[in-house]
């Protein structure tokens, strides 16, 4: 998911390891020695919303929450913490507008199926280590039936709608758990979701052999820039304010990383591109002056893929960035279920993305203070809470 929400292996030799930390967070498949009885109501740790203001509170002894016929208990092990969750955390004018206070928060996650539903089919298994997507939609709408769940109207979101993954217990539908492959570490297993949003996005652009711009290099940012490498761009821009970002973007294979407040950063990028500009815009910032400079930049004819998320309706040039331009624009919402999800694994598998070093922090469900600290300092990229 993103801000929006609409207001996001083992060692051996022939099986290269998908991540640095794989071998240590491989056996979470085991049932847990602690498992809590079937039909039990217990209590577990949950971060909430405790009121309608800044910050979450723990609650120690919060009810497991029920599940349907159809739904499946996940134990989280581990939960990634998304942009959303920092607006949600500062209870800003979005979070204001729609989070319900009570709710316990959370959507980017791993773990462990630790009961299912009478009516859940046997794929998936007590103990089988999932994910999940976390738009949920009851598959009746126009969208959901004609291939687009993911924009299906009455999508309810985890950790948002209804009650998330910051705690040691999710109730999710069938329909909505991925298995999550075993060669998959916990640490990336458990930023599926916005490693999705960059897939998603990048997937849309079809950026095979083509010069790629990307305008902001936040979490996802950094993400789309090692997977339109992986998926066959030929030279990758990114523009940002952060140095250490744009660093970062030169590492996982930005062939140029320029200051966002650098006026010549656009006749820069044209000259690198023919004069014509770069072939397709990923706009990840939502800021109004990176997606001003994004669409400028980019050559007439060219395709734009938009996922970040201006704050507030803003003005925009139309006539001459897409109309005059002949520009494709492609508003990108969500993962496509489960194209993106079976793209994002095979990218994962390939060994081909580099996703280590956006995951910066992994910390204990006790410390999300520090956590969302370390996000809103900028010292943090990525940080996954282990439950
Ligand atoms: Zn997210």
């Amino acid at each position: 998911m993103t801000a929006s929400t609409r207001a996001a292996e083992p060692n051996g030799r022939q099986a290269p390891s998908v991540g640095a930390h794989a071998e240590k967070t491989m056996n979470s498949t085991n049932p847990s020695s602690n498992a809590i009885p079937a039909g039990a109501t217990g209590t577990m740790r949950a971060l909430y919303k405790h009121h309608a203001g800044p910050g979450l509170m723990l609650d120690p002894k919060r009810p497991i929450p029920a599940i349907g016929p159809r739904d499946v208990l996940v134990r989280v092990t581990h939960a990634g913490i998304c942009g959303t969750d920092r607006h949600i955390w500062e209870w800003d004018h979005w979070a204001a507008n729609r989070i319900p206070v009570g709710i316990v928060t959370g959507h980017e996650f791993v773990g462990v199926v630790e009961r299912v539903g009478s009516a859940v089919g046997d794929k998936v298994k007590v103990g089988r280590r999932v994910s999940a997507e976390g738009h949920i939609c009851s598959w009746t709408d126009y969208n959901a039936r004609t291939g687009n769940a993911h924009i299906a109207r009455d999508t309810k979101i985890l950790g948002v709608d209804r009650d998330g993954v910051f705690a040691e217990f999710v109730s999710v539908p069938e329909e909505n758990i991925w298995p999550v492959h075993p060669k998959i570490p916990d640490h990336l297993a458990a930023v599926l979701d916005p490693l999705g949003n960059a897939v998603h996005t990048v997937m849309s652009a079809n950026v095979s052999a083509k010069t790629v711009l990307i305008t902001g290099v936040g979490i996802i940012g950094l993400m789309a820039v090692t997977v339109a490498k992986c998926a066959g761009a030929s030279r990758i821009f990114v523009t940002d304010v952060d140095e250490k970002r744009l660093k970062l973007a030169r590492k996982l294979g930005a062939v140029e990383a320029y200051k966002a407040n650098d006026p010549k950063w656009i006749e820069k990028v044209r000259a690198e591109t023919r004069g014509d500009g770069p072939d397709v815009l990923l706009e990840m910032s939502g800021n109004p002056n990176a997606i001003d400079d994004g669409f400028r930049a980019l050559r007439m004819g060219g395709t734009a893929a938009l996922l970040g998320i201006p704050s507030r309706p803003i003005s925009f040039d139309l006539s001459n960035h897409v109309i005059f331009k002949g520009a494709t624009v492609l508003g990108i919402n969500g993962r496509r279920m489960f194209e993106t999800w079976y793209q994002m694994e095979e990218m994962l598998l390939s060994g081909r993305l580099e996703l280590d070093e956006i995951v910066t922090h992994q910390i204990r469900l006790e410390d999300f203070a520090e956590g969302f600290r370390l996000m809103q300092s900028g010292e943090g990229i990525k940080i996954v809470m282990k439950i």
